[in-house]
């Protein structure tokens, strides 16, 4: 094990350690080394069984309170993994989406340049905007950002999270590392639309959902558009890689230039392009795979049916067509490569979802679909 992981006197901050991502992280953290987490979330279902931890404290609030804010920043690693990232919300409460994912990391990315803490914020692959069905790899300093105009509030949160991404980088004093995830996928992800959370969730949680409650998978604007779905677990050990190197790097306790080569003041795309799919093909899978879980033909699952974007989501919805991760980046940097083949990713995130789900009385419920 690496020293630094043995070093109790450490304490990470994780804002958002409740939801999908932070409740794996937080897991890792717990096992893997000696640490202390400092948690912030307004939820904390998925982390139940962590609540009593004695190297944990955990606080009931958000980025909006800024003696919060102070607080998070007291310590010398933050992670920020808060956001709303509900997608029918993009179109739906563009101006709320904004302001959790531009004027309250920026704060937070404030009083980590005056702290002196590092900053690892959780941007999106979907700062790459409207991308084509020919688009090749995405390349984090090189790949040309296009979004659509104004009326389409599909972007609301793309853009707020790439003018983070310009804030943080143009900080001067703030050591920072901005991570890029793409399409992550495994247990406790999102939510069941009508059950625990409302709206449209991103497709691996949606169509679980329809699967169980035995409808057909909707296949939004004929299920063309790709996508390449990453591992919870390899996002997790990509944090693990990232920590290390940030050690090695003295990123914790020196000025981002005194440190470097070293993952600071770096943006990393986190994904795997070996698993790309179309969602229709995505569909495909999942049906059989929820048929072997159930132990049934697979022509007794519904077929999925096309929607249109703008009939599912609402105004303003676009989509990007394809989000391919160039990956080299955080090989050459850190050592890293996602490894969960798509097959095993998917029926881990499925078999997790029939069964925390599967005690739940879906007839009184709100359907899957707008
Ligand atoms: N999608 C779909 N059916 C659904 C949900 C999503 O066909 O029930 C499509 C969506 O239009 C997009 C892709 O699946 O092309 C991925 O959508 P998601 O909301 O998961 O997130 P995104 O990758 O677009 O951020």
């Amino acid at each position: 094990m690496n020293l630094q992981f043995n070093d109790s006197s450490i304490t990470v901050a994780v804002v958002g350690c409740g939801g999908f991502i932070g409740c794996h992280l937080l897991d890792a953290i717990l096992t893997r080394t000696q640490w202390r987490v400092f948690g912030v979330d307004l939820d904390f279902y998925r982390i139940q069984h962590r609540l009593g931890d004695e190297r944990c404290e955990f606080m009931v609030a958000d980025l909006a309170d800024k003696s919060v804010v102070e607080r998070i920043a007291k310590y010398p690693i933050v992670v920020n993994l808060a956001a709303i990232c509900v997608p029918s919300r993009y179109m739906a409460e563009a101006p709320e989406v904004i302001r959790s994912n531009y004027d309250h990391p920026a704060a937070l990315a404030d009083a980590c340049a005056k702290s002196g803490s590092w900053l690892i914020h959780f941007s999106t692959s979907e700062i790459y905007g409207r991308t084509s069905a020919d688009s090749g790899l995405l390349l984090e300093d090189e790949t040309e950002l296009t979004f659509g105009p104004v009326t389409a509030s599909r972007w609301s949160y793309a853009t707020a999270k790439l003018l983070t991404e310009r804030y943080i980088a143009g900080l001067k004093n703030l050591k920072w590392t901005v991570v890029r995830p793409f399409n992550f996928v495994g247990p406790y992800m999102d939510f069941m639309p009508g059950v625990d959370g409302s709206g449209i969730p991103r497709v691996l949680a949606n169509f679980s959902s329809a699967l169980v409650r035995g409808e057909p998978l909707k296949l939004v604007n004929g299920g063309v558009a790709k996508r390449s779905f990453t591992s919870v677990f390899d996002a997790v050990d990509f944090m693990f890689a990232l920590f290390e190197v940030g050690f090695s790097a003295n990123a914790v306790g020196m000025t981002s230039k005194a440190a470097g080569k070293s993952p600071l003041s770096q943006a990393f795309n986190i994904g795997n392009p070996d698993n790309e799919l179309t969602i229709a093909e995505l569909a495909e899978k999942m049906r059989k795979i929820f048929a072997d879980i159930r132990g049934v033909p697979v022509d007794s699952i519904p077929e999925p049916e096309e929607v249109s974007g703008v009939e599912y989501y609402g105004e303003g919805y676009e989509d990007s067509m394809r989000r391919l991760p160039s990956v080299e980046k955080a090989e050459r940097l850190l050592g890293f490569k996602a490894k969960t083949p798509i097959d095993v990713v998917l029926r881990e995130s499925l078999e997790w979802f029939v069964g925390h789900y599967s005690n739940t009385s879906y007839s009184d419920t709100d359907s899957a679909s707008s």
